[in-house]
Parts: structure tokens; sequence; C-alpha cells
């Protein structure tokens, strides 16, 4: 059985900006991925970034990936990485199962762990919402800007957060058709400049609708929409059929998490952090020892705060392995510094929210 000093289950950005950090602090690292890529939700990213340039603000996603992978690769003596490999279990004397490309198991033992899983889509239900040419739009972003397939023509979008909006206009800017996006709430949930963009091509955001079932016999054809009072509830006679080939559902991510509720560590349920996350304390660590956290799966934000969230925990596991940074003190505050700014404002309060629900008050 293979032994290694720290295993970061996940290559996307936190996973990857852990293992630099650690490097750094002289603490070897194992990275295993079960994509062919690595870099996470970033590599079908091929929109601009928002936030500071420390983050990589107006860089695309994709080549904020492979920046973090360049960081990574000056220590390649310290860092070592395993594609198409999935953890698929994770027990208590930290030992992991894996399965490789060619569905072999094999087991590596560790003295640390790092879980960067990252987070998954939310499904909706509604009357037949497995036809086929029903997607999560981040499958939809898989699809076209990785493998280069369009999902269908003429397409609703049902969710009008970032995702809702960025990716209806990648599928306009591939000659898609975006007839609609719908949104159950009252307001549009992604930020203005996404909302205005697709608003001046022509694509109409309809609130307070939603989608009561889909219609087709071997794939979708058409979907019923219909529109929604303020207490969400169905309002009679509203009901409106729109033809379509692909439905694209982004109704929210939530962490993928099962790995830690396998190890047994303590998980909350917290609606603002997209679900059941691991409880932890101000160094991610778990209730369970040496079992630490970062990125999406300890709740959902931006890659901009995986980012950082890396980097600080992989100061901080350097740390514990009893090789402390050179810089640790400043680093550590500085990165800390860093998450605040990007918890403040508007944005950022209902990770504020649900970062106080996960914690408690002395902690908030
Ligand atoms: C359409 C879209 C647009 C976005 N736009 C922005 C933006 O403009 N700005 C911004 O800051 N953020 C944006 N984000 C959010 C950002 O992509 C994520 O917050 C960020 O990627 C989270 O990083 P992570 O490392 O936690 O997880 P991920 O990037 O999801 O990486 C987790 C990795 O773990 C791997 N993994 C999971 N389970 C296992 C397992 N059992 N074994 C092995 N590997 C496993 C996955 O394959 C994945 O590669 C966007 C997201 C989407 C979907």
């Amino acid at each position: 059985m293979q032994h290694v000093d720290l295993l970061i289950i996940g290559g996307g950005p936190s996973g990857l900006s852990a293992a630099k950090m650690a490097a750094e602090s002289g603490v070897k690292s194992l990275v295993i991925e079960r994509n062919s890529k690595i870099g996470g939700q970033l590599v079908k990213q091929t929109h601009m970034f928002f936030g500071s340039e420390k983050q990589y603000a107006k860089t695309r996603g994709i080549n904020i990936a492979e920046i973090l992978i360049q960081d990574c690769m000056e220590h390649k003596d310290m860092i070592s990485f395993m594609t198409e490999t999935t953890v698929v279990g994770l027990y208590p004397d930290y030992v992991v199962t894996v399965m490789d490309r060619n569905h072999q198991y094999s087991k590596i033992k560790a003295k640390t762990i790092l879980i960067a899983t990252g987070a998954s889509e939310k499904v909706l239900a509604f009357e037949n919402n497995d036809l086929p040419g029903i997607y999560g739009a981040g499958a939809v972003q898989t699809l076209m800007n990785v493998h280069g397939v369009l999902p269908g023509q003429d397409v609703v979008m049902v969710g009008s957060g970032n995702i809702g909006l960025i990716v209806s206009y990648q599928l306009m800017q591939a000659g898609v058709n975006v007839k609609r996006v719908i949104e159950a709430s009252s307001v549009i949930g992604g930020y203005k400049v996404h909302a205005s963009k697709l608003k001046r091509l022509g694509v109409d955001i309809q609130t307070q609708t939603t989608i009561k079932r889909a219609n087709g016999k071997e794939a979708v054809s058409s979907i019923i929409v219909q529109r929604l009072d303020d207490d969400w509830t169905f309002v009679p006679g509203t009901e409106e059929e729109i033809s379509v080939d692909a439905v694209c559902v982004s109704v929210g991510l939530s962490p993928l998490s099962n790995l830690l509720s396998m190890m047994g560590c303590e998980m909350k349920y917290v609606s603002a952090l997209g679900g059941h996350v691991p409880v932890i304390d101000q160094s991610h660590e778990t209730s369970v020892d040496n079992i630490f956290v970062a990125g999406d799966v300890c709740g959902v934000e931006e890659a901009s705060s995986a980012i950082v969230e890396g980097y600080y925990v992989g100061l901080i596991i350097g740390n514990k392995l009893g090789k402390p940074h050179p810089h640790y003190e400043h680093l550590i505050q500085d990165f800390s510094q860093q998450l605040d700014n990007l918890r403040s404002g508007p944005f950022g309060e209902k990770t504020r929210t649900g970062l106080k629900e996960l914690r408690g008050d002395q902690h908030a």
C-alpha cells in the first residue's frame, strides 16, 4: 500500500493551491482527480472572472487553471498527480480506496487528508425531468466548452443565478437560440452585468415563473411553464407551452461532501452554504483529527475564495505536520484578510450568514 504525508482529494482550484502552499512548507502531497483534466470547474469556464487582481480577476477560468497547474509544476518533486482516478472510500484509519482509469482498485494511506471535492449541481423536481435533453447547466458548459458539442438548438434556461446567466450567454455565442430564462424568485439571482448582456441580445428573463412539466417521447420537445405568486404558488390560468429541444437547469450547487460523512465527520445542514457541510474550526479541520476541507465542499462560493482557502489550509497543514512555512504568520494573516474581503459587502452576505450558522456566534 502506498503511504503519503498529504493526500488531496480533488484537483480543482482549492486542491491545487493547497498543494502549492504545502510544498512551499516542505510537505509532499498526492493530488487525486477523477477527471482527465486537472483544474476542477475552471477547465470549462471560458469567461473572464470578476474579483480582485490577487485572485486573477479579468483572467479566463481556463487560464487560471493553467496558472495554478504551472505553480504546482514548479514543485514537481513535491507534488504528484493521479488523474482519472476516483476516491471511492475513506476510512477511519486514514486509508482511502481509489478506482483508477482501468477500473482497478487500490489503497493509499495518508497522514493528513484534504478533501477538496467541490460541489455538484442540484436537480429540480418536475414531471418528466428525466427526459433526454434535460441537462444541468454545468453539464452543458462541459459539453460545449470542453467537448465542442451543442446540447440543442432551442433552449430554455431554468434559473437566473450567475451560472444560469453565464451559460445562457455562452449558448447564444455558440449560435443556440435561448428562448427564455425563467426564475422562480421575484428577482434575478446573478450579477446585473450578466443579465444586461442577455437582455441586449433579446433574451427575456422572466421572474416568478417556473417549469411545471416537460413533454416528449424519445426526448424533450416542449415544456410547460407557469407563473408563481408571492407565496410561490402556481397562478391559475398562466400555463404556457414553449417548444424546445433542450432544457438547462441551473438551480444551485450542493457541496460534494459524501466522503466526509463516510469518514464520520460531524456534518450540519446549512442552507446558505448549499446543503450538508462539515463542522469545522478556524483552521478548516473537521471534527476528525487531520481531516481538512477547502473550497466549495465546505460551502459553495466562488473560485476566488476556493483558491485563497486552499492556500490558507495548505499553510495550516504544513504547520500541523511540523513544517511551518518560512512566512507562516504573515501569509496566514494575509489569506485570512483576503477571505474576509471576498466575503464583505452585499454579495458576501449569504456566505457570512452561512458561516455564522455553521460556526456559532463566537467565530462570526
Ligand atoms: C458556470 C460557472 C461559472 C462560474 N464563474 C465563476 C466566476 O466568474 N468567478 C469565480 O470566482 N467563480 C466562478 N464559479 C465558481 C467556481 O468555479 C467554483 O467555486 C470553484 O471551482 C470551486 O473550487 P473547488 O476546488 O472547491 O471545486 P471544483 O472546482 O469543483 O474542483 C473539485 C474537483 O474535485 C474532483 N473530485 C470530486 N470528487 C472526487 C473524488 N471522489 N475523487 C477524485 N476527484 C474528485 C472533481 O472532479 C473536481 O475536479 C463558476 C462556476 C460555474 C459552474
